[in-house]
């Protein structure tokens, strides 16, 4: 079956099933799974639903998250861009807050055009690891998950698939 891809839809869905994805959340953090078994049915579900959903096609996430870039994603993007890592802070980003890297000074990105991204092959890796379900200890990233299920199909269909089969409403 046709996976859900509409950002207003998923949306919708993601508000309707807010209570539910904060109590499995609570869940998750106490159940008798490992964060490494948990790890590993995130890991199957993201595959299979990456697999279904074409980001080219979404591209919510440069509208509405954006990436945080380090200096070596400043210094790749300024060089083809053809001018200085300096000139490329001043035009795109704001001030690092946190030392995770820099945000965009405006969203959507600047890059997002007709729904593409025109940096694709120079993108930061913040872009490229997005939505992160890649990662290892999910367990630990809860509350970026559950806030990404409205923000981005990939994530709505793990976090939902996950829900079915280790919730506690099917388990056991
Ligand atoms: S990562 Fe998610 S929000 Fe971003 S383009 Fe892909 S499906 Fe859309
Ligand atoms: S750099 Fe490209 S992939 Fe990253 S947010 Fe901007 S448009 Fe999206």
């Amino acid at each position: 079956m046709k996976l859900e891809t509409d950002i207003g839809t998923i949306g919708r869905l993601a508000e309707k099933n807010r209570d539910a994805d904060w109590a499995f959340r609570s869940y998750l953090k106490s159940c008798d799974l490992s964060a490494e078994e948990i790890d590993a049915l995130v890991h199957k579900h993201y595959k299979a639903v990456s697999e279904q959903i074409a980001c080219r096609k979404c591209g919510n996430c440069c509208r509405v998250v954006g990436p945080l870039f380090k200096e070596k994603d400043v210094q790749r993007l300024a060089a083809h861009l053809k001018i200085t890592g300096e000139a490329f802070i001043r035009d795109y980003l704001k001030p690092e807050e946190d030392g995770e890297g820099r945000p965009l000074k405006s969203l959507p990105c600047p890059f997002l055009s007709d729904n593409s991204c025109v940096v694709y092959e120079q993108r930061p890796d913040d872009c490229r690891s997005y939505p992160h379900l890649h990662k290892k200890d999910f367990v630990f990233r809860l509350m970026q998950a559950v806030s990404n299920c409205s923000i981005c199909p990939i994530v709505y269909h793990v976090y939902n698939r996950l829900k079915a089969e280790i919730g506690p409403k099917t388990r056991g």
